[in-house]
């Protein structure tokens, strides 16, 4: 199957929303990061998507949806809090959990009795989810396990051959994937955080972070969301993050180069082994997976990166250098 990709236009969309009505997958543009969109509904095309990114089948879609109307019939409840949330955050980074309908198959929502919905910001997203009249299981279009992708050239790296039909939106603004919570108790609870963040909901209700978000979940624990457990946003190159700013950030860097070694500090002057990936928590998640990319693509060994804050997107930049580290962090003190 060769993959075509095409600018985001009238027409892009009309071919994109034909292919997955037909039961296909197409690569699409979202605020967040590119994902791969399909059917919800249709259970042999979420299938396909499992396939072409080889994701574990236990580890549930997020359903888009681009209009208010198109969350009643995919779910049981929807508690009133997730209504105010809604005012406030979609469309936008923001994804949900309700109890799941039965229109919703057991594929799509990986085995549980749970949906995850979200309504996108980008219009090239919703223009596509109009134009299809369905609601778009879409995860982030990257084979699993790699960093995910934030360009439409990411997609056709990772799914060239797979998909017939990558629409090309452009640069993702926010650059990290969603924030998921569900609501326990009368809190809301952060399974991932994402670009509407922990500050911004603490409006609305007590707001806590699930353990699994900055630490690693134990063999066999159960985590409340699937794909916590599992290796993710992990360049070839071996990631470290230092726990270290400015001088003695640099200092560690140079001092333990092995291979081809890349430092990514926090608005850092770029020269040598160093690369700036962002002076705030906003920039850096817009940089980190394309910079992570590039690693590869520049065949690095090492990549140490200097520790982010954990406020506000942080907290998601944080959860995703984690994972790509495979939990690995150094201090210069130790
Ligand atoms: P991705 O599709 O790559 O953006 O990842 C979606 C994330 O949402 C994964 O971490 C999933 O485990 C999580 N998720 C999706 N549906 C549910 C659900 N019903 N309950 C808990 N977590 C979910
Ligand atoms: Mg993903």
């Amino acid at each position: 199957m060769n993959t075509e990709i095409l600018p985001y236009s009238g027409e892009s969309i009309i071919k994109a929303a034909e292919i997955i009505k037909n039961g296909g997958i197409v690569g699409m543009p979202t605020e967040t990061v590119y994902g791969l969109a399909a059917n919800a509904l249709d259970e042999n095309a979420v299938r396909s998507i499992f396939e072409a990114k080889g994701r574990p089948q236990d580890n549930p879609l997020i359903v888009h949806i681009s209009r208010m109307e198109m969350l009643r019939p995919l779910v049981r409840e929807i508690p009133e809090i997730a209504l105010k949330l809604a005012e406030a955050y979609w469309c936008g980074p923001l994804t949900m959990i309700f109890p799941k309908s039965d229109i919703i198959p057991d594929v799509t929502s990986g085995g549980l009795d749970t949906v995850a919905v979200r309504m996108p910001e980008s219009k090239a997203a919703r223009d596509l989810i109009d134009a299809c009249g369905l609601p778009i299981a879409a995860p982030s279009a990257n084979l699993s396990g790699s960093p995910s992708p934030t360009t439409a050239k990411h997609v056709f790296d990772d799914m060239n051959g797979r998909i017939p039909l990558i629409i090309d939106g452009g640069f993702c603004s926010c650059g990290v994937e969603s924030t998921v919570i569900c609501f326990r108790d009368g809190k809301i609870h952060i399974l991932r955080p994402g670009g509407v963040t922990a500050e911004m909901l603490s409006q609305f209700a007590e707001v806590e972070v699930d353990k699994a978000v900055c630490a690693k979940p134990a063999e066999n624990e159960r985590v409340l969301s699937p794909g916590m457990k599992y290796k993710h946003y992990s360049p070839k190159a071996n990631v470290i993050i230092v726990d270290a700013h400015g001088e003695s950030f640099a200092d560690f860097c140079t001092s333990h180069k092995c291979g081809k070694t890349i430092a990514l500090g926090a608005g850092v002057e770029e020269q040598g082994i160093f690369i700036d990936y962002g002076s705030t928590p906003e920039l850096q998640a817009q940089r980190l997976f394309s910079l992570l990319r590039e690693a590869d693509e520049n065949g690095a060994d090492i990549v140490y990166v200097e520790m982010p804050t954990r406020d506000g997107v942080g907290l998601a930049v944080y959860n995703r250098l984690l994972r790509a580290a495979g939990f690995e962090v150094v201090s210069p003190d130790d």
